[in-house]
């Protein structure tokens, strides 16, 4: 078998048994990166140098018996996650020149499982996106293309989409990725990979640049369901340094992956049913239902009545908390800076800013200093806080009746990169199966279930209660062994 073609487990499986070692899985990613990526443009940063030494020690460390549980394998880290000297952009201008002087604590946390980083994969400029368009550094292709019009570039989803293109190309065997109201499972379900974006709290947001805080949370994409829980293993934990993380024991999640879904009820709420949503994602969403009646588990339909208000409330929110956490790109502290000489300190921000954030990002900052400012604070954010307290109740009603809840995982399939460019609305709907599950702190995974009738891959998503990230994994473990979903993107290692 080929280096690139093991999923994480496999991998680790041939480590253990001496069929390969880090160095050799390593060498074969950089040399699939050195390939593919001048098209791709999954990777900002390869950092090949360190990667092979980090892959030595790591042989070495396995060979003393002292393998960690992810020892050796080659990882690729959103640059959204500060890492240790090494540059880390958040997909903006802004950052130019910044290098940590620290590793933030999830990118640590997979260090200390013995994981060997390839380097920082591409973004949507401050994750702030659904298409990976945004970032300053270019966009990123989808390795999947049309059947019928395979010279039409698609987008690999957002903002993660480095993170899942890397994985679904075989650049790497898993990644860390962030979602704030998709951006873990809209790219994993558009790339044919899954993805979980866990319970917030359940992984540490220390060192992760900051978009809105009470939605950011961390998570991995891998090519199996299984591998994102081997991953999120070893990202999750309590941290100290994160006021907000939870101190809750991390279960062995790969093993909850094998549990049976025979007696489990499972949500299908009414309102993820759109006017105008392609049937194709309405057949495989009752397909998958299906399948998961067929392994003894029960459907119960259910109602979560302010769905139709998530969207507006997360594009509140969002951009509120986005807007104060941004504020810090003054050009005092950080990355780049634009001044004439003799101007004073406003014209230092002014030009800073300007010169630094895109397009995209800027509007963020204006919806979010509007919203949060005297005199439409009330009628704007404090009204949208208001409206997500009820979309986190419709769930906690539900849990009396279900024990997750299942819908599609996109509207759509992947989409060409000029297309839905114009509006920022349009492409806002993107997230409108996902945000919900931000705005009310809950587990969320992507699996990929079937192919469109362009061949494009598409996923479902698996809801759960706070901190039951077990029976997600178990319920789309279910769903990937019946999707038995085999196909390959045209662009791969
Ligand atoms: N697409 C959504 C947005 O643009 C979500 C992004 C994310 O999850 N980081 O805000």
């Amino acid at each position: 078998m080929r280096p690139t073609d093991h999923t994480l487990r496999g991998a680790l499986d041939a480590l253990a048994t001496g069929e390969t070692t880090s160095v050799k899985l390593t060498e074969a990613h950089l040399d699939a990166i050195a390939r593919l990526n001048p098209r791709l443009n999954a990777f900002i940063t390869v950092t090949a140098e360190k990667a092979l030494e980090a892959a030595r020690a790591s042989d070495a460390r396995r060979a003393a018996g002292r393998a960690g549980p992810l020892e050796g394998v080659p990882l690729a880290i959103k640059d959204l996650f500060c890492t240790e000297g090494v540059r880390t952009t958040a997909g903006s201008r802004i950052l130019d020149g910044f290098v940590p002087p620290y590793e933030s604590t999830v990118s640590g946390n997979l260090l200390r499982d013995g994981a060997v980083f390839l380097g920082k994969v591409n973004l949507d400029e401050f994750a702030m996106g659904s298409s990976n368009t945004t970032s300053a550094f270019g966009p990123v292709e989808n390795p999947w293309s049309r059947a019928n019009d395979p010279g039409t570039r698609l987008v690999p989803g957002g903002s993660s989409g480095g993170s899942a293109a890397a994985v679904a190309a075989r650049l790497a065997l898993g990644a860390t990725a962030t979602d704030t109201g998709g951006s873990i499972r809209q790219p994993a379900a558009l790339c044919g990979i899954a993805g979980i974006k866990p319970t917030y709290g359940r992984c540490s947001r220390f060192g992760i640049v900051a978009f809105a805080s009470s939605l950011d949370q961390a998570g991995p994409v891998a090519r199996t369901v299984e591998d994102c829980a081997i991953l999120l293993r070893s990202m999750a934990g309590f941290d100290p340094k994160d006021a907000t993380s939870a101190e809750m024991p991390v279960p062995d999640f790969a093993a909850a992956c094998a549990r049976p879904v025979k007696g489990l009820r499972i949500g299908v709420p009414r309102e993820y049913r759109l006017d105008g949503m392609p049937p194709e994602i309405e057949a495989l969403w009752r397909q998958g239902l299906d399948w998961l009646r067929d392994q003894g588990a029960e459907t119960v339909d259910i109602s979560l009545p302010h769905t139709k208000y998530a969207l507006p409330t997360y594009y509140i929110v969002a951009p509120a908390e986005a807007s104060s956490n941004l504020a810090r790109y003054d050009g005092v502290r950080f990355g780049q800076r634009v001044a004439e000489p003799g101007s004073d300190l406003r014209d230092l921000y002014e030009r800073t800013r300007a010169a630094g954030f895109g397009q995209e990002v800027r509007r963020r900052i204006m919806i979010g200093t509007y919203v949060l400012s005297a005199g439409y604070y009330d009628a704007y954010y404090l009204k949208a806080q208001k409206v997500r307290a009820l979309i986190r109740r419709d769930f906690e009603q539900a849990w009396g009746k279900v024990d997750a809840i299942v819908t599609p995982a996109t509207p759509s399939a992947a989409f060409g990169m000029d297309e839905r460019q114009d509006d920022p609305v349009t492409m806002y709907l993107n997230d409108v199966f996902t945000v919900t599950a931000n705005l009310a702190g809950l587990p969320g995974l992507a699996v990929p279930a079937g192919l469109d009738a362009q061949g494009l891959p598409l996923g479902l998503q698996v809801v759960g209660r706070p901190f039951d990230e077990e029976t997600v994994f178990g319920v789309g473990a279910a769903i990937e062994r019946a999707a038995n979903f085999t196909a390959l993107p045209g662009i791969r290692a």
